[in-house]
């Protein structure tokens, strides 16, 4: 049963790499970003106090997210291990999430700039059933449609530029020394660096996965 977060910029690939190892290593995926976009399309008023953070690229205040991880964490089948993607995002996070969890590895995305902004701009998710494309590297056959379910594809509103800048300035400044906190930890890291806009996932997810066999977690 392995915990694992994964860290890594946004638009580094993360939501798909988890989702690939989500059937390798049959462990649950626990995305906070795909939770809160939930919880906003419900329009209920915790839903629409979340939404005012997202939409600006903010993060959401640390009590709040760290019930809906507990919430979330609570419903996994015992004995299943689970990634986290997307927590947590603050120190105060980490400190709430070892309280309740030991956390086996960390896994770090390394990804430059340019090819975030690139990858984010071109993203598209299913409306119907969260898959994740993109128009340069992973099409979908029919423009605008799910290749896995017929749904309609549409772009995340925080995925413009502007916003996207946001976001990658939050993330330096808040979740770095979320690495500094694993590495006092002494909690295991597998590295991956992405240099290229064009390697396909699957060599991404090969690549964490033979890191963690190193470790004895795969
Ligand atoms: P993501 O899909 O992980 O890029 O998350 C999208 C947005 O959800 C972020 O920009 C934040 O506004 C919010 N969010 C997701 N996870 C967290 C977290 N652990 N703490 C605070 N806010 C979060």
């Amino acid at each position: 049963m392995v915990k694992l977060v994964i860290f890594g910029p946004p638009g580094s690939g993360k939501g798909t790499y988890a989702s690939r190892l989500k059937e390798r290593l049959n462990v649950e995926v626990i995305s906070t970003g795909d939770i809160f976009r939930e919880m906003i399309k419900t329009g209920t008023s915790l839903g629409e106090s979340v939404r005012e953070y997202v939409e600006k690229g903010l993060l959401v205040p640390d009590e709040i997210t760290f019930n809906v991880l507990k919430e979330n964490l609570a419903k996994i089948p015992k004995g299943k291990g689970f990634i986290l993607d997307g927590y947590p995002r603050t120190v105060w996070q980490a400190q709430a999430l070892d309280r309740i969890a030991k956390i086996d590895a960390v896994i770090h995305l390394i990804v430059p700039d340019w090819i975030i902004v690139k990858r984010l701009s071109s993203r598209r998710i299913c409306q119907n059933c969260g898959a994740i494309y993109n128009l340069l590297f992973l099409k979908p056959k029919n423009d605008m449609i799910c290749d896995k379910c017929g749904g309609p594809l549409y772009q995340r509103s925080d995925d413009t530029p502007e916003v996207v800048r946001k976001r990658i300035e939050v993330y330096e400044k808040q979740t770095q020394p979320l690495l500094a906190y694993y590495r006092d930890k002494n909690v295991p890291f597998v590295e991956v660096k992405c240099e290229k806009l064009e390697t396909p996932p699957e060599v991404i997810v090969e690549e964490i996965l033979a890191g963690l066999k190193k470790l004895n977690l795969a």
